[in-house]
């Protein structure tokens, strides 16, 4: 019996890649297979390659390529190699075209636009598929004064199989197939070729991307093997698709993914919401990052389609925000602020407003622009608020609550609810009346936490200079 072979028997090491095309801005449709990419990885204590398909150089930017290093960033994608950029390594795809232009696998095809253009217009006439026919795959002269192109000679014969996680056994004939261009003219490699020796390269075990691109597997399996390689498992999953059904573009107002951040959606709860398109795990809904680690498995990924749906995105955003530990909180809420004009650095205070707040907002932008008052030195009283809570009865009501307010000799919320609740005893009204007026006072505005919480976390000083502040002056 032969000894048995000891490589098979290790496991494989999971290697999956995100790989945009910075063309357009990184949107949820791309951060859902990123998601999924990194998801497996983690899963199976993988790697995660970033590589940045920037071969089209007309149509990749500087501002997409940023997109994506920074939205990978702010969702805690972290890659555990790369970002590789595909236009570094050019020397390496010559190398590899030279490679199968000596073994055999790749030739030169000198055929003018006017032949191919000919050739596809018989082919049309005849109602055949357009394709090569593979008139250059037994040249061996060059024509003179004609920079060739360089084609993938693909096998004439036979079927791939592609046995993918998501669609189950897709089968191509290499009839169907044609002898793909993998290097122009001038030299540069095209798309599909780079994708291969990447791969390649890079030891990519799994490869999770959308089904747009389930068409080119077959040919970068007969590439890959070709080449000598192992071909990856492939999952092509399902894309996202706007309101009207068709696939989640610009047109739907599909926003880079940053646009979320600045919208106050927290990572995670972006995350959540795009795990679920297209993946579920009982009906559990809410799921921390270590959770969805946990229990996502590509495997379990179905090929129906989803539709984006915003509502329940903000839904899910509120769920994290009243689940995720505050001081976690913390940066996003700062980062709000800041967007405000407002520079917050009491971590404390910091995290003490979102306990009070959490319940009340839906987005942290929201959080910050009803925290505003906190965290300024002077504050703008709406004018319909004050119109409205200011009258000569609150604001008579707003003097006894100062009054009481600064004998108080512990500033803290119970002592503070203790005063103003004996107060509206004495005064035979409801803890409501005499609060409206305060709140007015103190935030501005006629929502607030609840006004001991408010207050004490105002501290003394301030509660009681904006009392001062809407109140009439006191006869000398
Ligand atoms: N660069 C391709 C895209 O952005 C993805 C290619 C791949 O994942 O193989 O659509
Ligand atoms: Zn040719």
């Amino acid at each position: 019996m032969p000894a048995p072979n000891r490589a098979s028997l290790r496991p494989m090491t999971v290697v999956t890649r995100f790989a945009p095309s910075p063309t357009g801005l990184l949107h949820v449709g791309g951060v859902r297979t990123a998601l999924f990419s990194w998801l497996y990885a983690r899963r199976m204590k993988g790697k995660f390659v970033l590589r940045v398909e920037d071969t089209d150089r007309e149509r990749s930017t500087d501002d997409a390529v940023r997109v994506i290093l920074e939205g990978m960033q702010w969702l805690g994608l972290t890659a555990d190699e790369g970002p590789y950029y595909q236009t570094r390594r050019f020397d390496r795809y010559r190398e590899v075209i030279a490679g199968m232009l000596t073994a055999g696998t790749a030739y030169h095809c000198y055929c003018s636009k006017a032949e191919l253009d000919a050739m596809r217009a018989g082919q049309i006439e005849r109602k055949e598929k357009p394709r090569y026919t593979g008139l250059c795959r037994e040249r061996t002269e060059p024509r003179a004064g004609v920079p060739p192109v360089v084609r993938f000679r693909n096998p004439l014969e036979g079927a791939v199989v592609v046995q993918d996680l998501v669609h189950g056994a897709v089968t191509f004939q290499n009839s169907e197939l044609d002898d793909l261009i993998i290097a122009r003219s001038d030299g540069t490699p095209t798309y599909n070729f780079c994708v291969v020796v990447d791969d390649m390269d890079m030891a990519i075990t799994h490869v999770i991307r959308g089904d747009d691109h389930l068409n080119n597997a077959p040919r970068q399996m007969n590439m890959l093997s070709a080449l000598g390689a192992t071909p990856p498992v492939y999952a092509h999953v399902p894309m996202i698709l706007g309101p009207d059904g068709a696939k989640l573009s610009k047109r739907h107002g599909a926003v880079s993914v940053l646009q979320y951040e600045e919208e106050g959606y927290l990572p995670d709860a972006l995350l959540n919401y795009l795990v679920r398109l297209g993946w579920s795990h009982g009906d559990q809904e809410v799921f921390t990052r270590e959770e969805m680690i946990a229990a996502f498995d590509i495997h379990d990924v179905n090929k129906s389609a989803s539709a984006f749906n915003n509502e329940k995105l903000m839904w899910l955003n509120q769920q994290h925000i009243m689940r995720t530990p505050p001081a976690r909180m913390v940066p996003y809420l700062v980062a709000q602020l800041r967007r405000l004009g407002i520079d917050a650095n009491d971590q404390g205070l910091l995290e003490s407003v979102i306990v009070a707040q959490r319940e009340r907002s839906k987005t942290l932008k929201e959080m910050a622009q009803s925290s505003r008052f906190f965290f300024v030195d002077l504050i703008k009283v709406d004018e319909q608020a004050a119109a409205k809570h200011l009258t000569a009865e609150g604001l008579g009501r707003l003097g006894q609550v100062r009054e009481c307010l600064a004998a108080l000799n512990d500033w803290n919320a119970a002592a503070i609810h203790t005063a103003l609740s004996e107060l509206a005893t004495r005064l035979e009204t409801g803890l409501g009346k005499i609060a409206q007026p305060v709140r007015v006072a103190v935030a501005g505005v006629a929502v607030s936490p609840p006004i001991d919480t408010t207050l004490a976390l105002l501290g003394r000083e301030r509660t009681l200079a904006r009392m001062d502040a809407v109140l009439p002056p006191k006869a000398a």
